[in-house]
């Protein structure tokens, strides 16, 4: 296949805000996005080609090197290198004589480049990997080998054995969420009967808040977006599917099974809020779904509820569109999502305003999440006492959780808010537990003593990820692993952030392999606490909780890690003196520790 470029951009209708999807075309052709390629897109949208490079430079499944006809990306998730992830990746990289990051040289010259991606969504089936954008999960020293030979025979992807791709579903409980069915157009209907200002009370009535873990009232964000003065281009609702935290994958589960209900959802929210335009950001790494995802979209259209007079009724317009994201966890951040979907870099805006008065083209806009708009559905046809009647009074209803690392039963749980830690933890199977990550990276560590702690907006929120590490694991590895994953995502805007998330996973990386002093420890509590308090958006100040978790609970696992002495030079600063000591005709070797103790008391 060949890139006809010029047919490609007419056919986005040279509209510059489809440069991601866009690009996302050009690189199944390419594999990358050349120079060239670049300066006549940038012509033929009309764009700086600054513009268009540094888009191609922000997403990470993007990029203007050759990087080979196959592109390998092991998942760095925790739960992927807890099940060995990296001997697997190892093993291809010796397969092919080649270094992390690099392009394959001597006898597969250009064939193949392996490198890393922070996480694939298969945290229930790991370890995993994509090869040209596309899942493998239950990686083995066998299908490491198949795939080894494949692309060494130069097989497409298109052309390699289906099994490989195989998405399992790991449904392991249901609630509210899950087993309540619901006709297509069935909530729709209701809110119609029932009237926009009617649906936006009942969803507040209903305690619904975002399950993307901050947990903003969706009533009072679907009131404020119905209040803003509305263009003639009129408001948007855009669903966030771009779930990234590692340890996250029930929104593949909801998107492959339910998402006849979000669609329903979104729908609703359209009626609620007087929107004509819909927006469905799928996470990158999903593009397995794009395809049924588009199907239900048109069977939808086919069935009067998607479209024009939405079930007939005069004025109700209201349909949706599927864009793909890029690799760039920034980009769940509501307002840095919202630039992607112009196609540009996924920095997050400053705010005030906010989206629901100036978001998608400045149009007022609602952005929830796939959870929170099924939840929606629900309430719009059942009523706010379907919600209201689990959970808790602060958090009502049901989470829907992703549970992975060491349990048993690894898959997604649907529990009332409110529930037990520990008791998830026995549901799915979980012994000798040592630590829970509740949230992903950037949410709680829990120590096994705290499992009575609950799940909850009002005690451990979460957005869905639950890791599960047992006395065999070690606490500073799964932190640094978390670092990584920071400095890896850090957009780079501010430089609290940029500079802090190199920073702590330097420092970590040097605890962890022994070679930490207490001055490390010193510091990484004040830069996550910098991080904190001064970084731009939720990345960065949410960044350094694992850090601090860490070193308030399992300090004893840093102090046993240091060496001794308090200050560990990057170099070797006696050697560095010593034509200075002999030209002085000194003698004092190691005088510049002294007194060290004292100022760091001090501080
Ligand atoms: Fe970007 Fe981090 Fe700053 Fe957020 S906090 S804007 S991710 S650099």
């Amino acid at each position: 296949m060949s890139l006809d470029l010029e047919a490609l951009v007419a056919r986005h209708g040279h509209d510059p805000s489809r440069l991601v999807q866009l690009l996302h075309e050009v690189v199944a052709v390419e594999g990358r996005v050349s120079p060239a390629v670049m300066t006549r897109l940038a012509e033929a949208l009309g764009l700086p080609r600054g513009q268009v490079e540094g888009v191609v430079g922000f997403y990470s499944f993007f990029g203007s090197e050759d990087r080979g006809r196959f592109r390998v990306l092991f998942s760095d998730n925790i739960t992927d290198e807890m099940a060995g992830a990296h001997e697997l990746r190892q093993r291809m990289l010796d397969a092919f004589r080649v270094q992390l990051g690099e392009v394959s040289a001597h006898d597969t010259a250009g064939l193949v480049s392996i490198g890393a991606t922070s996480c694939t969504g298969l945290c229930d089936q790991g370890p995993a990997m994509l090869v040209n954008g596309r899942a493998i999960g239950r990686l083995t020293p066998a299908r490491i080998g198949a795939i080894t030979s494949l692309i060494r025979g130069n097989v497409p992807v298109d052309l390699w054995p289906e099994n490989l791709f195989v998405i399992e579903s790991h449904v392991e409980l249901r609630d509210l969420l899950l087993s309540t069915p619901l006709a297509p157009g069935e909530a729709i209907a209701a809110a119609l009967s029932r009237g926009a200002a009617a649906t936006r009370d009942e969803v507040s009535r209903s305690g619904l808040r975002g399950r993307g873990g901050a947990g903003f009232p969706a009533g009072s964000k679907w009131a404020a977006c119905a209040a803003a003065p509305s263009p003639e281009r009129g408001r948007v609702i855009v669903c966030n599917a771009d779930e990234g935290e590692p340890g996250t994958f029930k929104d593949r589960e909801l998107l492959m099974h339910h998402a006849d209900l979000l669609v329903e959802g979104m729908t609703v929210a359209a009626l609620a809020v007087g929107a004509n335009t819909g927006l469905l950001y799928l996470r990158g790494e999903y593009p397995f779904l794009v395809e049924p995802l588009l199907a239900l979209l048109a069977e939808r259209r086919r069935a009067g509820l998607l479209g024009a007079s939405v079930l007939g009724v005069a004025g109700f317009d209201f349909d949706i569109e599927l864009r793909l994201g890029a690799g760039a966890y920034v980009c769940g951040e509501e307002s840095a999502l919202l630039e992607s979907l112009e196609g540009r870099r996924g920095i997050p805006r400053n705010r005030p305003p906010y989206p629901v008065t100036h978001g998608y083209k400045q149009r007022p806009t609602v952005v929830n999440n796939v959870e929170t708009l099924i939840a929606a559905a629900l309430v719009a046809a059942h009523g706010a006492g379907f919600l209201r009647a689990v959970g808790t009074p602060q958090s009502a209803g049901t989470k829907v959780l992703s549970v992975s690392g060491d349990v048993a039963r690894p898959g997604v749980y649907e529990l009332p808010f409110g529930v037990r830690v520990g008791e998830v933890l026995d549901l799915a199977g979980a012994r000798d537990t040592l630590a829970v990550q509740v949230g992903g990276p950037s949410g709680t560590l829990l120590s096994a003593r705290e499992l009575e702690r609950r799940i909850a907006f009002e005690d451990v929120p979460c957005a869905g990820a639950v890791m599960v590490f047992d006395t065999t694991r070690d606490p500073l590895a799964v932190v640094e692993n978390f670092t990584r994953f920071f400095a890896h995502e850090s957009c780079g805007f501010c430089t609290p952030c940029r500079v802090g998330t190199t920073l702590s996973a330097q420092m970590m990386e040097r605890v962890v392999h022994g070679e930490g002093s207490r001055r490390d420890l010193k510091d990484l509590a004040k830069v996550s606490r910098l991080m904190r308090a001064t970084s731009h958006c939720g990345l960065g100040t949410t960044a350094g909780n694992p850090v601090l978790d860490a070193l308030e609970k399992f300090r004893p696992a840093f102090d046993t890690r240091l060496r001794s002495r308090e200050v560990l030079p990057t170099f070797d600063l006696d050697a560095s003196l010593a034509p200075a000591r002999e030209v002085t005709a000194r003698d004092d070797a190691g005088a510049h520790f002294e007194g060290r103790d004292e100022l760091e008391e001090e501080e």
